[in-house]
């Protein structure tokens, strides 16, 4: 039999717990935006519960599985499975979740950031296939980045490397990140930079082809919406697409620098974008590299779709630990 992975993602709005086979496909999912009001107890009894009811309507012991990995946004202390903050997450602060949803299991529970089983996903899965040292950036409403080096993430003391997206690109920007810091390449590049980035065109006295309507509402400027700008030629779209790409392209570069790695995989809804999008990103970084590339790096996009955070999790179980 053909090995079977679990994995779980816990996002802001949804909850996935899944079981995939060896080529990262998926078999069976349970998708749900119930865990959203609970409490810490609440959701590890509903996360264990559909764990178990996956299990079961697939006729599987828990001894047929390696494990259980788990993805959730936020800072977490890997070794201790520890959630230190989440901004998906209210009042989950320094909440031992893996040993929380470990208490329902005999096989080993592992708890990482979403980015880094992305990450770790992509590699065993995805584009990252064949490699051995890889970099993951996911770029939507947020950035986050795993760091995959000799066949394992590198997770740093804490498990927080790879904090990409509070890498600072514009120290005097006006644009200040989630963390308090400003020009991170989080608040200049991804999906919450959008409405601010439009406005600021608007008064700079650009004209949008989109002609919202005087009472849209500002927030509600996304990736989808600049898509639509840039199949239209909206200049103020494309505008706003290539600044995103610039930041990204200088962000990659900085990545070269700091780990020179053989391959950059860019997954997230951003990427969606397409190739005007990526020939921005990848001519600011090889304006910035350029003779200082002295073997192939390879700069690409995802090859997991719409479920990387759960195949991701899953993934997660086929690292070797310790
Ligand atoms: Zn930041």
């Amino acid at each position: 039999m053909n090995k079977i992975l679990c994995g779980v993602d816990i996002g802001g709005t949804k909850c996935s717990i899944a079981l995939i086979d060896d080529n990262g496909k998926i078999l069976d999912k349970i998708h749900t935006g119930a865990h959203v009001d609970k409490n810490e107890k609440g959701l590890v009894k509903m996360v264990a519960e559909n764990i178990k009811e996956i299990f079961k309507r697939n006729d599987l012991q828990e001894s047929d599985l390696p494990g259980i990995g788990m993805g959730c946004a936020g800072h977490i202390r890997f070794r201790d499975g520890v959630i230190i903050t989440s901004s998906n997450l209210k009042g989950f602060k320094n909440y031992p979740l893996r040993e929380a949803v470990q208490s329902y299991f005999k096989i080993p529970v592992i708890l990482d950031n979403d980015a880094n089983a992305q990450a770790f996903g992509e590699y065993k899965f995805g584009a990252g296939q064949g490699f051995d040292d890889m970099i993951f950036l996911t770029i939507s409403t947020g950035i986050g980045a795993g760091i995959i080096i000799n066949k394992k993430l590198y997770r740093g003391i804490t498990g927080t490397a790879g904090e990409f997206g509070h890498m600072i690109v514009e120290p005097d920007s006006e644009l200040t990140c989630t963390c308090g810091n400003r020009g991170c390449l989080m608040a200049c590049a991804c999906g919450m930079a959008l409405p601010w980035l439009f406005e600021k065109k608007l008064k700079e006295g650009k004209k949008s082809k989109l002609n919202l309507p005087p009472d849209f509402i500002r927030s509600e400027i996304n990736g989808q919406l600049l898509k639509k700008g840039l199949e239209m030629d909206d200049p103020v779209s494309k505008e706003i697409i290539l600044d995103c790409g610039y930041y990204v392209g200088l962000g990659l570069y900085n990545i070269f620098q700091a780990l020179n790695p053989p391959l950059i995989v860019l997954g997230g809804g951003l990427t969606n974008w397409g190739e005007f999008y990526l020939n921005k990103i990848k001519s600011t970084f090889y304006n910035l590299a350029r003779d200082m590339i002295f073997d192939p790096i390879e700069i690409t996009v995802s090859k997991i779709s719409g479920d990387a955070g759960v195949i991701g999790a899953a993934a997660l179980t086929l690292e070797e630990q310790g």
